[in-house]
């Protein structure tokens, strides 16, 4: 298969990429390896002119962006924290579904301190989404980056609040964190290299139809 005519589509293992295959079997397409078993990162479908990379969460804007895949599918809240450059943003595919929260301890009175013009210890991996909120309400906040497991910092008092996902809330639960603050709804959109949306327009458009077809049926 010739480079210019293949379709190359960047995902994510996990949630992305179990709920996005009933949208890619709308638009015909199956995906012929399960990536939690392989190790094999480019994944062929039951079309040879499609292949499916396995790439990093955070990962895929940038693939799409660069040109390693025309067309991939990311959380909003990674487009916020990667922007959003060079991407064409055609739909909110309603998949993935979560939000992004604050979330305390239990013994921290978060609404008073907020109240109270206290500087805040806010561990976070979404830096760019914390900033921005909490700069919208004016709190001074000193950001402490992370990369996993946030619920962690205010446990061990490194901490007074994380920003992250949120979905049914367990994860908070178990670690005794209370959700103190919704910051956004948060799902997953699809989007597109520019560049490849003039070059292989026919092939694209008719997955981006499917799939759009798909999300209303879903909704
Ligand atoms: P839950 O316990 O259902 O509230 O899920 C929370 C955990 O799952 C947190 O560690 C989140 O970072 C992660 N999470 C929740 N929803 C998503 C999503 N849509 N995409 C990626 N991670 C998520």
């Amino acid at each position: 298969m010739n480079v210019e005519t293949m379709i190359t589509l960047a995902l994510s293992k996990g949630r992305i990429f179990e709920e996005t295959l009933p949208l890619l079997k709308a638009a015909g397409i199956e995906v012929l390896d399960d990536p939690e078993k392989s190790r094999k990162l480019i994944l062929d479908t039951n079309l040879p002119g499609v292949r499916v990379l396995v790439v990093r969460a955070t990962d895929v804007p940038t693939y799409v962006q660069y040109g390693g895949a025309d067309l991939g599918i990311t959380g909003k809240d990674t487009l916020l924290e990667h922007g959003s450059q060079g991407l064409y943003q055609p739909l909110d595919l309603q998949i993935a579904k979560c939000r992004i929260s604050v979330a305390a301890r239990a013994d921290f009175d978060y609404a008073s301190a907020v109240k109270q013009g206290s500087r805040l210890k806010v561990a976070t991996k979404y830096v760019a989404i914390a900033r921005d909120f909490f700069a919208s309400k004016g709190v001074h906040v000193d950001l402490i980056k992370l990369y996993g497991s946030m619920e962690l910092a205010p446990l061990v008092g490194m901490a007074d609040a994380i920003v992250d996902l949120v979905s049914t809330g367990n994860t908070l639960k178990a670690n005794n964190l209370i959700e103190v603050e919704q910051i956004m709804e948060i799902s997953s959109r699809l989007v597109v290299n520019q560049a490849a949306l003039k070059l292989k327009r026919e092939p694209l458009r008719r997955i981006i139809d499917a799939f759009a077809q798909a999300t209303a049926a879903q909704t």
